[in-house]
């Protein structure tokens, strides 16, 4: 609402003090709407009060209308690092507009992308993102998210993780942001390497934990899943919790065995086979990745545990099995056919640490001797 006062007094040359003077506020401060300053016309002072609503002369509310009938999104990078960089890649093919900050000057690479990088993360807030996508290392990322000025930014903002587990963000963004702020959890399945030429059929976890009333809050994460969606990932809409089951079977085994199989130092030979290619890749895949990235696969997802004692155990047992049949194969070139039974009798009742060990079938010893 806007009411106009004539007065007739002399002009005066506007200054802070004249342009924000009010009987009431003398001194308004940040973000309240309701101001009050003066305007000089044909030697008239005129009055202006602007109540609370976006007027037609707030620019920035007519940027950001415009920006959201024009589908595209101002999107806040979290944590510019590996990761970071990689989506800033997709955001800007797709005409986002993109903002990003992270502890390590990255301004030169941001520069490079067509992305403002702002070192002061209270400047990034002022910029009024729509989204904020959180894409630091799992282990910083309480500290980072509690760190940011939130009451700088849109009461309503979208807060989007990226991280590669799902609980952990997720209590951490129901603890500490206000209940007016959205919340989308999401996992691309993929990551510079596997998606460096592109994110066709690669998977896409989401969960929309929080989204207010509305139809703009409705249509902005929707807005922003397309962006994957776009891509070709294939979206896989699933709770976080079931996300961390599968990913401690799936992707926490195989980083593992992909720093496992780094240690040691597999070399490319003329020979290669299909399945050792296979394994080469698969260290190459791995090996880019952060150890924080690891380890936080590790820390914060709680099936991580369970799954690196079954690999324990199941590398025992397969050495026991091994080893169980070249044990058979020796005592019967010692004893004879006639200590086979025996031996495969002293095989089975023998525990060793604790537990017997499986005995190989006949089958199995006779044709090794063959
Ligand atoms: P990362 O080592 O997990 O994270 C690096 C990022 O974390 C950098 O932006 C770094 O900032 C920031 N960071 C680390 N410690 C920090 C601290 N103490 N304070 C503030 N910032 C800190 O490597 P990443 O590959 O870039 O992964 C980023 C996120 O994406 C992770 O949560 C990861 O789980 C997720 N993700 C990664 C992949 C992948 O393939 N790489 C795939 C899916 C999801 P500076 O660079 O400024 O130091």
């Amino acid at each position: 609402m806007l009411s106009f006062t004539p007065h007739l007094s002399k002009p005066t040359p506007p200054t802070p003090t004249t342009l924000w003077s009010h009987p009431t506020h003398p001194h308004p401060t940040y973000p309240t709407k309701r101001h009050h300053f003066s305007q000089l016309t044909n030697n008239r002072k005129l009055s202006i009060t602007a109540i609370d609503a976006a007027q037609p002369f707030d620019y920035e509310a007519i940027v950001s209308n415009q920006l959201f009938q024009s589908n595209k999104l101002k999107i806040a990078i979290v944590g510019f690092g590996n990761f970071g960089q990689f989506l800033a890649k997709a955001f800007k093919r797709q005409n986002h507009i993109v903002f990003a900050h992270s502890r390590t000057d990255y301004s030169h690479i941001a520069n490079s992308l067509g992305v403002s990088f702002f070192q002061d993360p209270n400047d990034l807030c002022e910029q009024h993102p729509d989204v904020i996508v959180l894409c630091t290392s799992i282990i910083s990322t309480e500290p980072v998210l509690r760190s940011l000025p939130i009451q700088r930014l849109r009461r309503n903002t979208l807060f989007v993780d990226v991280l590669s587990v799902k609980e952990f963000p997720k209590n951490i963004f129901l603890q500490v942001l206000p209940t007016h702020f959205d919340v989308l959890c999401t996992h691309p399945m993929f990551g510079p390497e596997s998606g460096k030429d592109s994110w066709k059929d690669l998977g896409f976890v989401f969960d929309k934990v929080r989204i207010g009333e509305g139809e703009s809050r409705k249509s902005r994460v929707d807005k922003f899943l397309d962006i994957f969606e776009k891509e070709g990932c294939r979206m896989v809409p699933m709770t976080c919790a079931e996300h961390d089951r599968y990913a401690a079977g799936s992707q926490f085994i195989t980083h593992t065995m992909g720093r496992v199989l780094e240690k040691l130092d597999l070399e490319t030979t003329p020979i290669n086979t299909k399945g050792y290619e296979t394994l080469l890749n698969l260290v190459e895949n791995t090996s880019s990745d952060s150890f924080d990235l690891y380890y936080g696969l590790f820390m914060y997802n709680k099936n991580a545990m369970e799954q690196l004692e079954r690999l324990d155990l199941a590398f025992e047992s397969l050495k026991k099995e091994l080893f169980g049949h070249l044990h058979e194969v020796l005592r019967r070139q010692l004893f004879g056919k006639v200590e086979e039974a025996g031996q495969r009798r002293v095989l089975s009742k023998l525990p060793k640490n604790g537990y017997a060990l499986p005995a190989p079938s006949s089958d199995a010893v006779k044709s090794q001797n063959n």
